[in-house]
């Protein structure tokens, strides 16, 4: 069978010894479907001719030469044989590092096939990398047409990547011989009427193109075909997991609380507030209701810019759950941030009767013991706090609801930790970065996505300004202005303490110049990652209520941190910070009416990547454009989030360049599902790749 002899290992390939076995497994190359997708990086065309005259118009050269003479030039071991050569465009030195034997072959009057890429040095064309082929000593004058000349030369040659002990000869051999034992007897992985629709390669021919393609036209064929494979595999994967979610432990519906309604907890809560909801707020809450209306667990990922109020979205959530006789829990990544929710969950909901907790990993025993008795019996109604929500002795009497708030925080395992507290509860994770479309279709594609587009009204965008290092003295000055209107400040730093390796600016030593020398009239303070949770608490409570106006901080402040009154963020050595992150700190000013300001500071020696960085602060406000801009800079795999899953670790496609093409899959994979949900070809396993590199695709959304 077929499949059985895809999973065998790299020695069933005629002419791969046990040597061969072993340096492949290296590399991560066990079986022969393991060879077979093992890809080319790149391919050298050796199917056209290049002449030597043209060697800087392409790539590289590749033509029939005459051998003219030999010379040696260095001595001893550094003793190095140079060949002239000529075709009929011009003449040009092969400079032949470490291969002394070639004296004995390109002897004068030979002819022969060369490869190489040739640069001019030295008055003449030279090459060191370069490769030849012999041609028989019997050829005539006019030589051969290319194309009838021995392994590596006549065709599009593949490149692969390579480690130790492995050679591209190798590779190509072995491929090559895997090819023909196997290639004719694998079955299509996509259905008929898919591939005629998108004009794409049978399997076994795409596989055979993208090893050894007979013209540019069938590789770019070929590369198409097995892309939209991965997707299509990948989009497969996605839409059955949302399946699945559909039909996990399907439960009773709720039974609607007597509250609902013109009574309901959410329709007093609103009642209460100050300000009515925003557009994106009211839609976001209509879909989750919807969702904790309906028979299966709600998996919802909420996005909203910066500011856009998902904080009271998620109450409402909550609101709901408890009216129901549930418990929620809103879990944060830091206890700032989880104190603030705390804050604001006391103000708002406990005036409707709630009974709201909250905890961390800094709760005294005693109290602790009291609170989590509270949680297990159900005498308390929500908990808010950190990681320390599903620390193993926390249990819930019916938590129905997990909120996780700046979801990107936490990893795979958290998440797990604490649904597992509950009975499939309801989940509404939040993200203040906006997840850009390609990962939305593929890392999240099987989550709901509620998006929160507007800012409550009122909002002005913040005035961004670059500003040099040496010319912070007029931001500084600028920013007394607005400290003088009584506005507050942030100043962030990429260091906590001073580095003598690095020549930059750190929280510590700037807190002690800020109040010092700067800004000596105006009350600053210090917060960072290693200060203790308490002085953190009493620093930010000071700043909340502008007793501290000046707060000097490191990129803590970063997530959730909320007061209206600051209007002033100078982010120094800015080009030090991701895009994600600037995102982030700018969207900490702004909150309120008044005019804010961000300054970014940066240092001489930027960076191509730490100035383009800065562009696109500059000139963007939008998260979800930003978001797009730092996935093209950074890749997929260095979104937070993904790096860990070691997901989207595709051969060939690129989610973010074959975006078209993902949303097309997308399509497909979703209509054929529909139509027959258990579709699936057991080769595929082993072929798509994609299944086979990656993790169970649960692992990353749940
Ligand atoms: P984020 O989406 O960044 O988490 P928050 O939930 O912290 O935003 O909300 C930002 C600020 O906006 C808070 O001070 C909150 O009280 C306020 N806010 C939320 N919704 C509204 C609204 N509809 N109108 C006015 N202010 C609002
Ligand atoms: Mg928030």
């Amino acid at each position: 069978m077929l499949l059985r002899e895809l999973t065998a290992g790299i020695d069933h390939i005629q002419g791969a010894g046990p040597a061969a076995a072993r340096d492949l497994g290296r590399v991560g190359v066990n079986s022969v479907a393991e060879l077979l997708t093992y890809y080319p990086r790149d391919w050298e065309d050796r199917s056209r001719e290049v002449l030597l005259g043209d060697f800087n118009k392409s790539g590289a050269v590749c033509t029939t030469v005459t051998i003219l003479a030999q010379d040696w030039f260095g001595s001893g071991r550094m003793r190095t044989l140079k060949v002239y050569v000529e075709d009929s465009s011009a003449r040009a030195a092969l400079v032949c590092f470490n291969r002394p034997f070639l004296e004995k072959q390109l002897v004068p009057g030979r002819r022969c096939r060369l490869w190489g890429r040739f640069m001019y040095k030295y008055g003449e064309i030279q090459s060191t990398s370069f490769e030849v082929e012999l041609l028989p000593e019997t050829d005539g004058a006019a030589g051969q047409p290319l194309g009838a000349s021995g392994n590596n030369f006549g065709r599009i040659l593949p490149v692969y990547p390579l480690s130790k002990d492995i050679t591209q000869n190798l590779l190509r051999r072995l491929v090559k011989r895997g090819l023909e034992q196997y290639a004719s007897r694998l079955e299509n992985e996509l259905p008929l009427p898919v591939m005629e629709k998108e004009a794409l390669l049978p399997k076994a021919q795409a596989l055979c193109a993208i090893h050894f393609p007979p013209d540019q036209k069938t590789l770019e064929q070929a590369k198409k075909t097995l892309i939209y494979e991965e997707l299509f595999y990948l989009e497969l994967m996605v839409g059955r997991r949302a399946m699945e979610r559909r039909n996990l432990a399907s439960r009773a519906i709720p039974p609607r609380a007597s509250g609902e309604g013109k009574n309901s907890l959410q329709h007093r809560l609103l009642e209460r507030l100050p300000f009515s909801l925003t557009q994106g707020q009211s839609n976001a809450v209509a879909e989750l209701n919807q969702d904790m209306d309906s028979p299966y667990p709600m998996a919802r990922l909420l996005q909203g810019e910066v500011g856009s109020g998902k904080t009271l979205v998620s109450f409402m959530a909550a609101l709901k759950a408890i009216e129901r006789g549930g418990q929620a829990v809103i879990m944060a990544p830091t206890e700032l941030l989880a104190r603030q929710h705390a804050e604001n969950a006391a103000k708002l909901l406990e005036p409707l009767g709630l009974r709201i907790a909250f905890l961390t990993g800094n709760l005294k025993a005693g109290g602790r013991g009291a609170l989590l008795g509270a949680l297990a019996s159900g005498d308390i109604d929500m908990a808010v706090g950190t990681h320390a929500l599903f620390s193993k002795d926390v249990a819930y009497k019916n938590l129905s609801l997990v909120v996780v708030d700046e979801q990107h925080r936490f990893g795979v395992l958290q998440r797990h930790a604490i649904m597992a507290k509950g009975n499939t509860p309801d989940l509404l994770m939040m993200s203040a970065t906006p997840i850009p479309r390609t990962l939305a279709l593929t890392v999240f594609g099987d989550l709901d996505v509620s998006v929160i587009r507007d800012l409550p009204p009122g909002r002005k965008p913040v005035r961004t300004h670059l500003a040099r290092e040496s010319s912070e003295e007029r931001v500084y000055a600028f920013i007394r202005g607005e400290l003088e209107k009584g506005r507050q400040a942030y100043f962030v730093y990429p260091l906590i303490e001073a580095d003598a390796e690095k020549d930059l600016k750190d929280a510590q030593s700037m807190a002690r110049r800020l109040a010092e020398k700067i800004f000596p009239a105006f009350r600053s303070a210090l917060v960072h990652s290693r200060l203790d949770e308490e002085e953190k608490r009493n620093t930010m409570e000071l700043f909340r209520r502008g007793e501290v106006q000046i707060l000097v901080a490191t990129s803590v402040v970063e997530v959730g941190v909320d007061v209206p009154n600051a209007t002033c963020m100078t982010i120094e050595h800015a080009e030090r910070f991701g895009l994600s992150a600037l995102h982030q700190l700018r969207g900490r000013v702004g909150r309120g009416g008044e005019q804010s300001y961000c300054f970014l500071v940066y240092s001489d020696e930027l960076t191509d990547d730490g100035k383009t960085r800065l562009k696109v602060m500059l000139e963007n406000h939008d998260g979800f454009v930003i978001a797009e801009e730092d996935l093209k800079l950074r890749g997929p795999g260095q979104i937070i989030g993904i790096e860990q899953s070691g997901y989207l670790n595709l051969a060939l496609a690129n989610p973010v360049r074959d975006q078209a093409l993902l949303e097309r899959t997308r399509e497909t994979a979703f209509a054929i599902l529909k139509d027959d949900p258990l579709f699936n070809r057991p080769e595929n396993q082993i072929i798509a790749g994609v299944l086979r590199r990656s993790p169970p695709f649960s692992d990353l959304t749940l």
